[in-house]
């Protein structure tokens, strides 16, 4: 039954097809229209919402964001779950990582965030399965029916990914809480085809390869849950001799994926996304997902800014391409200007300005600790690689119009395990030194 779900949301995501981005947009059309009657039938907060507004323009209809989907979780959802339970739940399987015991069928998750901030996510057996079928069909280098040995590497929630198994395909499931070296017999015994972690895990099993301490051969290797970022990935396709795939999710969804292009592709086929524009092609999505019924997401913004694709993909596909996903809108940095005021700098800049450095640079992180100052941490930290990252930074940030910040050079460390890498990060915030009378 399970494996028959999956199978089925395989071969329905293999094979959809269309002629034209107009096609798809129609298609799409329909396919929301027909889940937001069911939504409105079954959630009292959304029937509420969207009561004297034609379903013919949920194109138009208002925006949710975290902390309204939050605040209205016992309404919203279909399955008659209240906060309290779903965040006791919640916490319970993180602190005994045990993700087996859950209420009623349903999967219940805490997404990442900073605390205070984090979301609660909730999706049915069945959701769950078909999920796992649209990442395969996505993700997967050959037909199913080709044994594939899988292994994902995540934080938490095995249920969501570990219920896949048959004779055809082996899923298993790492935990990246606990330490390789613990899990490398494991690792080896399975010595999977598909390899799937965030970026940090796969440098270090690619570390661990390197110094021959891990021997596996997987035919794809595959990132998830954090940006990857190209100074990563060109030492990952190293690594492994293989292209690296990059599935972009949050809780929120299966967004995007990787074609064979290496172009990031938004998966308008399970989710509808229209845009909040925020110029030179930057944008915020905002998710209509025509599948997830127990928490319908219905115009939902996320705090993600992506950047559209300049040149069509030679691959032809009608699904939106993107050129980058910058991260969360709360690591722009912000900057003094070169001529006064305050500049918002994307997090893309540092890639450039650290791609441009010839010296060996092996790691590198930037955050902004205050107004004026920035802590680059490097590895190796070297005399002559700050001198010419602070020459690098000074020439990319006045391109765009700030002025060289004061720089703090320290010695790379690595996050520990379970942790995102953000190479990118904003560790100060504007109102917080405001209010503190500064
Ligand atoms: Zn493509």
């Amino acid at each position: 039954m399970k494996a028959l779900t999956v199978l089925r949301s395989y071969l329905e995501v293999r094979r959809r097809r269309f002629a034209s981005r107009a096609a798809l947009l129609e298609w799409q059309d329909r396919q929301v229209q027909a889940h937001l009657r069911r939504v409105v039938a079954r959630s009292p907060f959304y029937a509420r919402r969207f009561a004297d507004l034609p379903l013919g323009e949920w194109r138009s209809f208002p925006v949710l964001e975290k902390a309204g989907m939050m605040a209205h979780f016992d309404t919203l959802n279909t399955v008659g779950l209240r906060r309290e339970e779903a965040l006791t739940a919640a916490l319970e399987a993180e602190r005994t990582r045990d993700f087996t015991a859950q209420p009623r069928g349903l999967t219940v998750g805490l997404s990442s965030g900073t605390s205070g901030h984090r979301g609660l996510f909730v999706v049915s057996d069945a959701e769950r399965l078909r999920w796992a079928g649209a990442v395969l069909a996505r993700c997967l280098p050959d037909p199913l029916w080709a044994a594939q040995r899988v292994a994902f590497f995540l934080r938490a929630d095995s249920q969501l990914y570990g219920s896949v198994a048959s004779r055809r395909i082996r899923f298993a499931y790492f935990d990246l809480m606990q330490p390789l070296a613990s899990q490398r017999a494991r690792l080896e015994a399975l010595d999977p085809t598909v390899l799937v972690g965030p970026p940090s895990l796969l440098r270090a099993v690619a570390d661990a390869q390197a110094a021959r301490y891990l021997r596996i051969r997987p035919r794809r290797v595959l990132s998830v849950a954090e940006v990857l970022e190209d100074f990563d990935r060109a030492r990952l396709e190293e690594a492994f001799g293989v292209r690296v795939g990059q599935v972009y999710q949050a809780t929120e969804g299966f967004l995007g994926f990787t074609c064979a292009h290496g172009t990031l592709h938004l998966n308008e086929d399970l989710v509808a996304v229209q845009r909040d524009e925020l110029g030179q092609g930057r944008f915020h999505p905002i998710l209509t997902d025509f599948h997830r019924l127990a928490q319908p997401i219905v115009r939902y913004r996320l705090n993600d800014v992506l950047v559209e694709r300049s040149r069509p993909c030679p691959c032809g596909s009608p699904l939106l391409a993107l050129d980058a996903v910058l991260g969360r809108a709360d690591d722009l940095l912000d900057l003094p200007g070169r001529m006064g005021g305050r500049v918002t700098v994307y997090p893309d800049f540092a890639r450039r300005a650290l791609l441009a450095v010839s010296g060996p640079l092996e790691e590198y992180r930037i955050r902004q600790t205050g107004p004026d100052e920035l802590e680059v941490a490097l590895q190796p930290l070297r005399a002559a690689l700050e001198a010419e990252v602070t020459h690098e930074l000074r020439l990319v940030l006045g391109e765009l119009g700030a002025a060289l910040p004061r720089l703090r050079f320290v010695p790379y460390a690595p996050p520990p395990p379970g942790r995102k890498l953000r190479r990118v990060e904003r560790a100060w915030s504007p109102e917080a030194s405001c209010s503190s009378g500064r």
